[in-house]
């Protein structure tokens, strides 16, 4: 996708990125979920460290194939005899029913999982963060609060703002229904994507009246879906993120803050951005999953 966008939050930063002399090719955005795995991928801490069965879970769900921990459960007409915690639906072997059940869900967990990791993360490169943990926009009367604020993180000719957003994990198939053969169906089997801007459109539809008139504030939508696909203005966000990091690296009076922070960004430990210097050490470069330029 294009680095650039008009309509993107980040236009202003994501412009000066931009080869700036005459006929310079515009930046483009690649992320490639999966490609990660060729390369090398430590975890960060012994608690970050994947169980056998939740590596099982990650590549059968990523790819769409049964998720062994339900298609091992005893079976009742070929379908999982369990129930979900919502107990009004049967799981299902592809776990779309659990990936998107409003009431019960392992996806609460999961997204407040990653809020905890993305704050750490903006916290580098000398930025103040407020997150907030467990924010939910489905209870409709309470005051609605994106997940992080990353203080006077933009900057433009008024001067600099503040930017929110608010992430969401979509999901790319059918769930959540009382009709269970549509389970393990994509729900947009001709845009892929659509998921994505969906849930997109969903947020800022939610946030648009209470952050309208907030002049020192910008929000934008961080989504992606169980599929480890990312919506443009996350993977955005990330680039950028991932640029200031590397230039406070090989600043001297920053270089002592940052260097460990980057080696791994870990979303729901699926997107890994690498330093520049592992990426050439673990032979993975262009190819290797990162946020890149082409
Ligand atoms: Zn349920």
């Amino acid at each position: 996708m294009k680095a650039t966008d008009r309509d993107s939050a980040l236009r202003v930063e994501m412009s000066a990125l931009e080869e700036q002399a005459d006929g310079g090719k515009a930046r483009e955005l690649h992320w490639k979920p999966m490609s990660w795995w060729l390369g090398t991928l430590r975890p960060t801490t012994v608690d970050d460290a994947w169980a056998p069965a939740i590596w099982q879970t990650f590549f059968t769900s990523t790819l769409g194939l049964e998720v062994p921990v339900l298609s091992s459960l005893p079976r009742h007409h070929n379908l999982p005899a369990a129930k979900c915690g919502c107990k009004k639906f049967l799981l299902d072997v592809h776990g779309d029913h659990i990936s998107t059940c409003t009431a019960y869900s392992g996806a609460t967990k999961a997204h407040d999982w990653m809020v905890g990791r993305l704050g750490p993360l903006f916290r580098t490169a000398g930025h103040r963060v407020r997150t907030q943990h467990g924010v939910s926009t489905s209870a409709e009367n309470r005051q609605k609060r994106g997940d992080v604020e990353i203080l006077n993180y933009l900057q433009d000719a008024a001067g600099s703002r503040n930017l929110v957003f608010d992430l969401a994990v979509t999901h790319d198939r059918i769930g959540s229904s009382a009709q269970p053969h549509h389970n393990g169906l994509l729900s947009h089997p001709h845009d892929l994507d659509a998921p994505l801007h969906v849930a997109a459109r969903k947020k800022i539809n939610t946030y648009r009246d209470q952050y309208a008139n907030h002049r020192n504030i910008t929000f934008m939508p961080a989504i992606t879906s169980t599929s480890s696909r990312m919506h443009g203005e996350f993977l955005r966000l990330l680039f950028l993120q991932a640029h200031r990091e590397t230039t406070a690296h090989f600043t001297p009076r920053h270089r002592h803050a940052s260097a460990t922070t980057l080696r791994l960004i870990s979303l729901s430990p699926r997107g890994i951005l690498q330093w520049p210097e592992e990426q050439s050490r673990s032979g993975c470069g262009q190819d290797g999953g990162n946020a890149d330029q082409s």
